[in-house]
C-alpha cells in the first residue's frame, strides 16, 4: 500500500498479540447453557456500552440463522453476567486463526441484527484503522464515525403504503356489477334473479376507500393520502379492510427533515460553464486519466482564484459519468456559504448530500441516509464527511479542498486529521485523491516534491478576469509613533485611507484581526500591578462587549464573568487595554460616514457567531452588499469568493508569528496569502494591506510576494535542521492534572516507559515540559513529545506504548498523533 502511512498499524497490533500469545478478549461464559445452533462465523463486536473495558471489541459466535454477517452491521449481543442485550457493531469477521483455541461453548451468540442501520464495511475498516493510528479505543472511534442523530434515528418515520389486493379487486368488481344490475332492474324490470356472490358487508367509508384505490391507476398510495382522498377521518375503516385482506400494505422507512436547499446557497453562481484555461485543461486531463486506475494521490497547487474549484467540478462530473460517487471535503467555513451552492448548481439533476455542523439532527440523519442508500452520488461535507457511508465499491474520487486547513484536525478524541483519513480512505477504496490548496501544508508539499508519493499539478495564474492582488506591507510601528491621542488604533494611515476610498467607490472590504488580536488585558488604572487573570488558567481574561454589558472571558476554559469596576488590590478604577474586533467598529465609523450606519460593519468571530447558522446569515448579508466591511478572525481568511471585495486589510500579521509553535511561520504565511486571495475576484482589481511590527519577517515578505515555493524551500530547510515534521512524525502526549507535581510525575512516568520500549530506539522522546499554556480549567498541563523517522515507526512505538499500558486511562493523558497545534 505504501503512500502516506506506510505499514498498516493493525498488522502491527495483530503481530504483537500473536507474539505475546494474547487472545482476543472473550465475553464471559454464559451462565445458562441452552442447546444452540452451531456457530458458522465468529465476529469481533464493538459494544456500545463499556467501550473502555474492551478497547478492541469482544468475540461472539454467529448462529447459522444470522450468518453471514459482515463488518459494519449493527447487532444486539448479550453482555456481562446478566447477558444484558446490548447494541454493538461488527468490527470484522474473524479468520479461524484469529480465535483459534477458543471453543464454541466459551462464546456467546449474536442475538439479532439491526436491519435499519449499517455502516459500509469500508467505513468500519476506516474506523478500525483510525482507532489504531490515532490511539483511541474503538468505541470512541465509532462514536466519531456515526452521528448520534443517525444512531437515534431522528426524523425516521415508517410510512405505510396501501395497495388493492386481488380479493379487493374482486369485491369492487362485484360491487360494480351489482350496482349495474340494480340500475338495469329499475329500468327494464328484472328478467330473472341472478346469483350474487357473498360480499362482505362494507361501511360507506370502507367503500369510499376501495373506490379511491380503484380510481388510482398507480398501484399504491400512502395511507394518509388515501384517507384524505377518500375523506375518511379515522384509520378504523382502513384497518378493517386490512383485516379483511382486501388491501395490502407495505411499510417503508423514510427519514424526514425540513431541508432548505436555499440555505446552502449564498452568492452568485455562474449559469454557464466557463471555458477551461489551458492550465485547467491540462490538470483535468492528467487527473481525469487516473480515475479508473486505482489509488493515486495528487496535489493541486493553485494560487487563490486559479480555478481549483472548477477543476474539482469537472473531475466530479467525469466521476459521475463513470457511474461512481464523488466525495468533496471542504473546511466547515467555506462549505457553509459557497462551495455547496456551486456544487448544487453544477449538478442540478443529481442529489447532492451535504454534511456540515449547521444541520439539524433530522437533516443530518436524512443526508446520511441519502448517502447510505446510494441515492446521493455527490457528497460534500466538512471534516467528518470523510466517514460518509458511501456504499462499498461506489466511491470513485475523493477531493480535499484547502487541504492545509487546520480545521480538518479534530481537537478531541478521536484526534484524527480529516485529510489524512481521506487519503487512507482513497487507498482502501482504490480511487484517486486530490488535495488542493494555494498554500499546501508542508507535509503535502514534501510528499509531492521530495517523497514523490503524490503528483504535483500547478495552476500558476488566476482565472480569466481575476487580478492578482497587490500586497503592500506596512510597518505599523511607524504608524503607532504618529498617533497623537490615547485611543487604541488598529488602522494605520494607509489602511484607513484605502478603506475610505473603497467605501466611497461602493466597494467592499475584509479586515482580518486574528485571534490573538483580541488580546486586550484588564488592569488597574492606578498601575498597582494588578492584571485580571483567569482563576483557572494561565491566561489573562479578555474583555467582550455583551448584549447588555461588558463581560470578561477566558479563551481557554471559556469561563465568563462581569467586568469588575474596581481593582481588587487598590480599589482604583479598572481599565481595558489593548484591542479587539469590537474596537475596530468604533474606529471604522470614523473612517467613513457610510460605516457608521448600523449594519454596515459586521464582525465575524466566536462572540458574534455562535453557530454556523449565524455565520451563514452573516455571509449572506455580505453577499447582498448590505454589509460593507467584514471584520473577523481567521474564520474569514478561507475560501470566500465575493467579487466586490476590493480591499483586504490584515490588522496585525505578527500575532500568529509569535506563537510558541514550530508551525508559526507556516501559519503566518498561509494566513496572509489566503486573506490576500480574497480580493481581486471581481473586475475592479484588489489591494491587500498587511500591517505588521515585523515587516522584514520572511513569512510575511514571501506571502506578500505570492512566493509559496520560495517559502516552502526555506521553511523545509529549517524543519530539516531541527528534525521536525514533515521530516519526522510527531505524537504529543498531554497530561492534565490539578496538581502540578502529579502532572509532572505522571508525564515523567509516561516518558520513561516509552523510552524504555525497544521500539523507541529509532525515535526521540522529549520532555516532560510544561505546555506553552501551562494551566487550563484548573489543571496543569505537561507534555511529552515523540518524534519518529516515519509514520510506521511512530505507529509501532505508540502501539507498543498503549499495549504496555504507558498511557493512564480516562482524561489524564491525551495522545495526539500528528498534532497541528502545540499550545
Ligand atoms: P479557487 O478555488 O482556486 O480559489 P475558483 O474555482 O473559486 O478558484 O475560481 C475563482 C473564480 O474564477 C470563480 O468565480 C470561478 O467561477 C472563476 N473561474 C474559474 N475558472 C474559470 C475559467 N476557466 N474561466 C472563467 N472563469 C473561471
Ligand atoms: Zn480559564
Ligand atoms: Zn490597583
Amino acid at each position: 500500500m505504501g503512500g502516506l502511512f506506510g505499514n498498516d498499524p493493525l498488522e502491527a497490533l495483530g503481530a504483537r498479540n500473536a507474539r505475546r500469545g494474547k487472545r482476543e478478549p472473550v465475553a464471559a461464559k454464559p451462565t445458562v447453557r441452552a442447546p444452540r445452533e452451531p456457530f458458522t462465523q465468529r465476529v469481533l463486536v464493538a459494544v456500545e456500552r463499556g467501550v473502555d473495558a474492551y478497547p478492541d471489541g469482544l468475540t461472539y459466535g454467529v448462529p447459522a440463522s444470522l450468518a453471514p454477517l459482515r463488518a459494519g452491521q449493527r447487532v444486539i449481543v448479550p453482555l456481562g453476567r446478566g447477558d444484558a442485550a446490548t447494541h454493538g457493531w461488527v468490527v470484522r469477521v474473524l479468520e479461524t486463526a484469529d480465535s483459534a483455541g477458543i471453543p464454541d461453548e466459551k462464546l456467546k451468540p449474536v442475538r439479532s441484527v439491526d436491519p435499519t442501520t449499517a455502516l459500509p464495511a469500508q467505513v468500519m475498516e476506516l474506523a478500525r484503522w483510525m482507532s489504531a493510528y490515532y490511539a483511541c479505543p474503538l468505541g470512541v472511534a465509532l462514536a466519531g464515525v456515526l452521528p448520534a442523530a443517525v444512531k437515534q434515528g431522528v426524523g425516521r418515520v415508517d410510512r405505510v403504503f396501501v395497495a388493492m389486493s386481488q380479493a379487493g379487486r374482486d369485491v369492487v368488481a362485484a360491487l360494480q356489477a351489482r350496482a349495474g344490475a340494480k340500475r338495469s332492474r329499475t329500468m327494464k324490470a328484472a328478467e330473472g334473479a341472478g346469483t350474487e356472490p357473498a360480499l362482505p358487508k362494507l361501511s360507506a367509508p370502507q367503500k369510499r376507500l376501495l373506490e379511491t384505490l380503484t380510481d388510482r391507476a398507480d398501484a399504491e398510495i400512502e395511507s394518509t393520502d388515501l384517507l384524505a382522498a377518500a375523506s375518511v377521518a379515522t384509520k378504523q375503516p382502513l384497518k378493517a379492510l386490512i383485516a379483511l385482506s382486501l388491501v395490502t400494505t407495505t411499510t417503508r422507512t423514510h427519514v424526514e427533515a425540513d431541508w432548505l436547499e436555499q440555505a446552502a446557497r449564498v452568492g452568485a453562481s455562474a449559469a454557464t460553464l466557463p471555458t477551461l484555461t489551458p492550465d485547467q485543461t491540462r490538470v483535468v486531463g492528467e487527473i481525469g486519466a487516473t480515475l479508473a486506475r486505482g489509488f493515486s494521490q495528487h496535489l493541486l497547487f493553485g494560487v487563490t482564484g486559479s480555478g481549483k474549484t472548477e477543476v474539482y467540478l469537472r473531475l466530479m462530473r467525469q466521476c459521475l459519468d463513470a457511474g461512481r460517487t464523488a466525495l468533496l471535503l471542504v473546511p466547515e467555513i467555506s462549505l457553509t456559504p459557497q462551495t455547496a451552492g456551486r456544487v448544487l448548481d453544477r449538478f442540478p439533476g443529481e442529489r447532492v448530500a451535504i454534511l456540515h455542523s449547521a444541520l439539524t439532527a433530522a437533516q443530518r440523519n436524512q443526508q446520511w441516509t441519502l448517502v447510505a442508500e446510494g441515492h446521493a452520488r455527490v457528497v460534500v461535507g466538512a471534516r467528518s464527511a470523510v466517514f460518509a457511508p458511501i456504499p462499498d465499491g461506489a466511491l470513485g474520487l475523493v477531493l480535499v479542498d484547502e487541504e492545509h486547513d487546520h480545521s480538518y484536525k479534530q481537537d478531541q478524541a478521536p484526534r484524527y486529521h480529516g485529510r489524512d483519513l481521506a487519503i487512507r480512505r482513497a487507498q482502501m477504496t482504490g480511487c484517486p485523491i486530490v488535495l488542493g490548496s494555494a498554500t499546501p501544508s508542508l507535509e503535502s508539499w514534501f510528499n509531492a516534491v521530495e517523497r514523490r508519493t503524490s503528483t504535483l499539478h500547478r495552476l500558476p495564474t488566476r482565472a480569466p478576469g481575476l487580478i492578482t492582488p497587490k500586497v503592500e506591507i506596512v510597518d505599523f510601528s511607524q504608524d503607532v509613533r504618529r498617533f497623537r491621542d490615547r485611543r487604541v488604533h488598529l488602522l494605520g494611515e494607509r489602511l484607513a485611507e484605502s478603506l475610505a476610498r473603497v467605501v466611497s467607490e461602493d466597494g467592499q472590504a475584509i479586515l482580518l484581526l486574528n485571534r490573538r488580536g483580541y488580546a486586550n488585558w484588564i488592569s488597574c488604572s492606578a498601575r498597582c500591578g494588578w492584571i485580571m487573570r483567569c482563576e483557572h488558567c494561565d491566561a489573562g481574561m479578555v474583555c467582550h462587549e455583551g448584549p447588555r454589558a461588558r463581560f470578561v472571558r477566558c479563551h481557554h476554559c471559556l469561563t465568563e464573568q462581569r467586568l469588575p469596576e474596581k481593582c481588587p488590590d487598590c480599589a482604583a478604577r479598572v481599565t481595558v487595554f489593548g484591542l479587539g474586533t469590537q474596537k475596530v467598529e468604533e474606529e471604522l465609523s470614523r473612517v467613513h460616514p457610510a460605516l457608521a450606519v448600523p449594519g454596515a460593519v459586521l464582525r465575524v468571530d466566536g462572540d458574534t457567531m455562535r453557530s454556523s447558522r449565524d455565520l451563514h446569515e452573516a455571509l449572506g448579508r455580505f453577499a447582498t452588499g448590505e454589509v460593507r466591511v467584514l471584520v473577523g478572525t481567521q474564520m474569514i481568511a478561507k475560501g470566500l469568493d465575493f467579487p466586490n471585495v476590493r480591499l483586504v486589510g490584515v490588522v496585525n500579521a505578527d500575532t500568529a508569528l509569535n506563537l510558541p509553535d514550530f508551525r508559526a511561520s507556516e501559519r503566518t504565511f498561509q494566513l496572509v496569502n489566503q486573506v490576500a486571495g480574497r480580493c481581486g475576484r471581481g473586475s475592479s482589481g484588489g489591494r491587500a494591506i498587511v500591517q505588521t511590527f515585523q515587516p522584514d519577517t520572511a513569512a510575511i515578505r514571501m506571502a506578500a510576494a505570492h512566493d509559496f515555493e520560495g517559502f516552502a524551500k526555506q521553511e523545509l530547510e529549517t524543519r530539516k535542521r531541527f528534525g521536525l515534521p514533515p521530516f519526522k512524525r510527531m505524537a504529543r502526549v498531554v497530561v492534565r492534572h490539578e496538581s502540578e507535581t502529579a502532572a509532572r510525575s505522571i508525564a515523567q512516568c509516561i516518558h520513561d516507559s516509552i523510552a524504555a520500549l525497544p521500539e523507541s530506539a529509532e525515535c526521540s522522546v522529549r520532555g516532560p515540559h510544561p505546555c506553552p499554556v501551562t494551566r487550563v480549567s484548573d489543571r496543569f498541563r505537561v507534555q511529552v513529545e515523540v518524534l519518529a523517522p516515519d509514520a510506521a515507526a511512530l505507529q509501532r512505538l505508540i502501539t507498543a506504548a498503549r499495549n504496555a499500558g504507558a498511557f493512564p486511562g480516562g482524561e489524564v493523558a491525551a495522545v495526539d498523533v500528528d498534532p497541528v497545534a502545540l499550545l
